[in-house]
């Protein structure tokens, strides 16, 4: 069998850069070294370009794949140069990257630049799904229900903030959420119950974006569900996050550990019908290719909404994408070689 030559893009200059990094441990270990020659390719906070040596064995911890102490910081023109070189050239990438850079459409331009074969969702399919207020208009074309929300630039806010607090309070019902619009991980998200609060979560935001999005809360169950493929994407089950605090924050999700997981969900046939077809639709308005996680909320009468979805979701092997995929007897590493091959699948039918 002859090898493949695959690339793992990490780390990457986003609020995200631990996770991916955790990520990228975990999709490393699944690989078959035997059928893969795996060049680690770390991409540092500040968003320089690492390529590092073929790897022998997997990473026993993340931080390992920092190369740290090695000192060879190179700009992205290495990666562009062994990518291009017929005899080092990579036969697929698989960007382990969350948020800005990596799941928003932007390396992926690159690849595309460079005829590259990659992991996972195409230039559109991941910028609209980055961005939250196009992702939502995209989501109210494909008639999915949504919370009704406000949006803004910081240029904007900063001409008139009473007047755009004003119209958060008259459209809006208290509590609300405020995020950054282009982010992940739950990072500049703030419950907001009054005024006060709202105007300090608003500049929160603005720090991590130049636009903000404020949602209307809602109280509901939040159930998650996975799509993989192509042409011909497959749903999984659905998965129930429990937070238990107010609610599923960054460190709900990666540091405390206290997140409970019901998976499957409790929900009616019914309900798990309605939301299956949602993220079905929600895959194909985004153009989606590999795979996509959907995020809903399911409320006490059985009402889905939409809240958003996730082009390149957390993927270590306590994520919520994976262990729905292994809850219906796949394994993590099948799930990974899977994706791999929808990849170059995608690849030769643009050829
Ligand atoms: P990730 O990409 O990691 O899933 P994210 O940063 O894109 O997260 P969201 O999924 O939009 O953020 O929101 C994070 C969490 O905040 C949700 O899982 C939920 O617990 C809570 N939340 C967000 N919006 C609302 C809302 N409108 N009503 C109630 N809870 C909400
Ligand atoms: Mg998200
Ligand atoms: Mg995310
Ligand atoms: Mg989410």
């Amino acid at each position: 069998m002859t090898m493949k030559k695959l690339g793992v893009i990490y780390g990457g200059k986003s609020a995200e850069h631990e996770v991916s990094l955790m990520t990228a441990k975990a999709v490393i270990g699944a690989l078959d070294f035997s059928a893969y020659d795996i060049t680690p390719i770390y991409i540092t906070i500040e968003g320089e370009w690492v390529c590092g040596e073929l790897l022998t064995t997997a990473p026993s911890n993340p931080e390992e794949l920092r190369f740290a102490g090695k000192g060879q910081a190179d700009s992205i023109l290495e990666f562009v140069q062994r990518a291009s070189d017929p005899t080092t050239r990579f036969d697929i990438v698989f960007p382990v990257l969350h948020g800005p850079n990596g799941e928003d459409g932007t390396i992926q331009g690159l690849f595309e630049m460079m005829n590259l074969p990659y992991v996972g969702n195409g230039v559109l399919a991941s910028s609209a799904g980055m961005d939250k207020v196009t992702m939502k208009q995209l989501f109210h074309q494909a008639g999915l229900n949504q919370v009704p929300y406000a949006y803004i630039t910081h240029f904007e806010y900063d001409n008139d903030p009473a007047a755009f607090v004003e119209k958060c309070e008259n459209e809006l019902t208290y509590p609300l959420f405020v995020k950054p619009a282009n982010l992940g991980s739950s990072v500049g998200i703030t419950k907001a119950k009054n005024k006060a609060e709202l105007e300090k979560a608003i500049d929160f935001a603005f720090q991590y974006d130049r636009k903000i999005v404020v949602e209307q809360g809602i109280t509901a169950r939040e159930i998650e569900l996975s799509i993989l493929g192509n042409d011909k994407p497959t749903v999984s089950i659905a998965g129930e996050v429990l937070p238990t605090k107010d609610f599923y924050d960054y460190s709900a999700k990666y540091v405390d550990g206290t997140t409970n997981y019901a998976i499957p969900a409790e929900v009616s046939e019914q309900e798990l019908h309605n939301l299956q077809q949602a993220a079905i639709a929600a895959f194909k308005v985004l153009d989606g290719a590999g795979l996509v996680r959907a995020d809903f909320f399911l409320t006490q009468d059985g009402e889905v909404y939409i809240n958003e979805v996730n082009t390149l979701p957390g993927f270590t092997p306590i994520s919520m994408y994976p262990k729905l995929w292994i809850a219906t007897g796949k394994t993590y590493a099948q799930l990974v070689e899977e994706l791999i091959q929808f990849g170059l699948e995608r690849f030769e039918e643009k050829q």
